[in-house]
């Protein structure tokens, strides 16, 4: 049964409210993880507890237990002149900064106006509300090693 100390294997469709397709992982090319290491979003986690192989279940998870809720104080304007000089600037493009305490964000760009880039700390799914529908293809326990790194290894994880 699911449950910490359980490494899983998933077939999953993710959906936002509009029925859109936003990710997938099918019986070929499943997804795996740890359970209980943060690899997935806590409400998605909380549901899958004690289910084992072959069980289906659809989970909705609002932002708060998914990727969060918009933040707006993670939208922001700087001038182009504060990124590297050679630093090519592309809409949608994606970059990874410190915050003061030390925190790694990965901001978006979201428009480019002349010298002024409209930059988004946001995660790209922040504010949706997220479907599952899962498969639980398989379960097992965590090796040592694994539990030792923080992350399952084999398949479509980790790998050295
Ligand atoms: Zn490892």
């Amino acid at each position: 049964m699911i449950g910490a100390g359980k490494v899983v294997n998933l077939a999953y469709t993710l959906t936002n409210s509009e029925g859109d397709v936003l990710d997938q992982s099918d019986h070929a090319d499943p997804f795996m993880y740890m359970h209980g290491a943060d690899q997935i979003v806590p409400g998605l986690e909380a549901a899958l507890v004690g289910l084992k192989a072959g069980d289906k279940k659809k989970v909705t998870v609002e932002p708060a237990e998914g990727y969060g809720e918009i933040n707006d104080e993670l939208k922001l304007v700087v001038k182009r002149s504060q990124f590297p000089a050679d630093a090519e600037i592309e809409e949608g493009m994606q970059f990874e900064t410190q915050t003061p305490d030390g925190q790694g964000v990965i901001f978006t760009v979201e428009i480019i106006e002349e010298d002024q880039v409209h930059i988004d700390g946001n995660h790209p799914l922040a504010g949706e509300t997220l479907h599952f529908d899962v498969e639980v293809l398989s379960v097992r326990d965590v090796t040592e090693e694994e539990k030792a790194h923080g992350h399952a290894h084999g398949g479509d994880g980790h790998k050295h």
